[in-house]
């Protein structure tokens, strides 16, 4: 099992954090939640999943394979990739602005 916290969606609660401190921490900076464990170990496995439905804005993804887990990587459409481009050729150092 392997487990990922969305560091956008991560609403900085620190109950995650605070339920199972073996498996996730927050950052000191801005207090997004962080994994602890690359790979999580099976004593764990009911704590995380409880973790993760407990998380107020489902920060938290529980991988329950390596098939799942690989399966998860989004693959961007068509229209995706020539919009990335198109924004990439618009703005060469890729930030655009945004804080
Ligand atoms: S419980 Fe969810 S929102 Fe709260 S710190 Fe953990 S991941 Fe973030």
């Amino acid at each position: 099992m392997r487990v990922v916290v969305d560091q956008y969606l991560c609403g900085t609660t620190g109950q995650c954090a605070l339920t199972l401190p073996g498996a996730f921490r927050q950052r000191e900076l801005d207090g997004v939640a962080e994994v602890c464990l690359t790979t999580i170990p099976q004593s764990l496995h009911a704590a995380v999943r409880l973790a993760a439905s407990q998380c107020p804005v489902a920060a938290i993804r529980v991988i329950e394979s390596d098939d799942e887990c690989a399966s998860a990587e989004p693959v961007p459409s068509q229209a995706e990739a020539e919009r990335h481009a198109a924004k990439d050729q618009h703005n060469p150092g890729g930030h655009d602005g945004t804080v």
